[in-house]
């Protein structure tokens, strides 16, 4: 048996699954996770991978570190999505205080915590604090601020349509301390630079410094993954002030290469 993603309308992924641990149409999305014969467990939600074993720390350690690594106290952290667990996990390898993370769905907390290791260890944690919630309507309403957001979300359908929006990073900016930053995953720049555009557009109106930066993901689309870290305030050095233990992706080397884009994307990004 195999399960297959539509990277584009001519690419499809497609692995063998030895077995299927869970399936639920839950109220929404459809979320599944395999067992499979080359990427261990698999999370897939709408029929889109969102997770492997085998290749998840490259994603979960981009998304988190190059933010966490430059933020002198990173004391109170949001995350928002990222119900399978891999972003909480790495934000607790930093000294921080509090870490409040908005998960739409129960359920996928629900299936990871049952059939990740890490998850089920990192949901545990005294500083975690996990509330069930339309990220849109919790950072509406939130009185707190934060020294980081980290944005753990899926692509832009479903539910996840809502961080594609200029009033979802208005409302976001207000609840980020003045020398906070945010990161977020930008998708595929292979397969959806028009996406991307559109982030950076959004971004750029909002934020007085942000950086892209790359990451390989051999599972997503087009196998290279695009990141941004914004920042409220003007900076132009992003230096690690601390490297975090057991990593597996990100080191001082990363941090420093990370940040370098290629000509297509520079250009592509200039075009706005
Ligand atoms: N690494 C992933 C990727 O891009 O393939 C993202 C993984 S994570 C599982 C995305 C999570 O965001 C899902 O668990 C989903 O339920 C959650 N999510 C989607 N829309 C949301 C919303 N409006 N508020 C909070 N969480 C949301």
């Amino acid at each position: 048996m195999f399960f297959s993603e539509k990277q584009s309308k001519g690419t499809e992924l497609r692995i063998k699954i030895k077995k299927v641990l869970f399936r639920k149409k839950t109220k929404f999305q459809l979320v599944e996770i395999f067992d499979s014969l080359d990427w261990g467990k698999v999370l897939a939600i709408d029929s889109l991978f969102m997770v492997t074993e085998k290749d998840e720390f490259f994603y979960h350690e981009s998304l988190v570190h190059p933010l966490l690594s430059t933020i002198k106290k990173p004391s109170k952290v949001l995350i928002i999505g990222g119900g399978d667990g891999g972003a909480l996990k790495e934000v607790l390898k930093h000294p921080v205080k509090e870490v409040t993370q908005v998960e739409i769905d129960e359920e996928v907390f629900k299936a990871c915590k049952n059939f990740f290791p890490w998850a089920n260890k990192a949901y545990k944690d005294k500083r975690v604090k996990i509330i069930f919630e339309d990220a849109r309507d919790f950072i509406k309403k939130v009185k707190e601020k934060f020294d980081a957001i980290i944005l753990d979300t899926s692509d832009p359908v479903g539910p996840a349509k809502v961080f594609y929006t200029e009033d979802f990073y208005e409302n976001l900016k207000k609840i980020l301390k003045k020398d906070g930053g945010i990161s977020l995953q930008a998708e595929s720049p292979i397969f959806h630079l028009k996406v991307i555009k559109k982030i950076y557009n959004i971004l750029n109106k909002k934020f007085q410094s942000i950086f892209p930066y790359l990451s390989p993901m051999p599972t997503y689309p087009g196998g290279l993954w695009l990141y941004f870290l914004v920042f409220k305030r003007k900076k132009s050095i992003i230096k690690p002030i601390r490297i975090p233990k057991k990593t597996k992706y990100y080191n001082r080397d990363i941090h420093e290469t990370c940040f370098k884009i290629p000509e297509f994307l520079k250009k592509s990004l200039k075009t706005l």
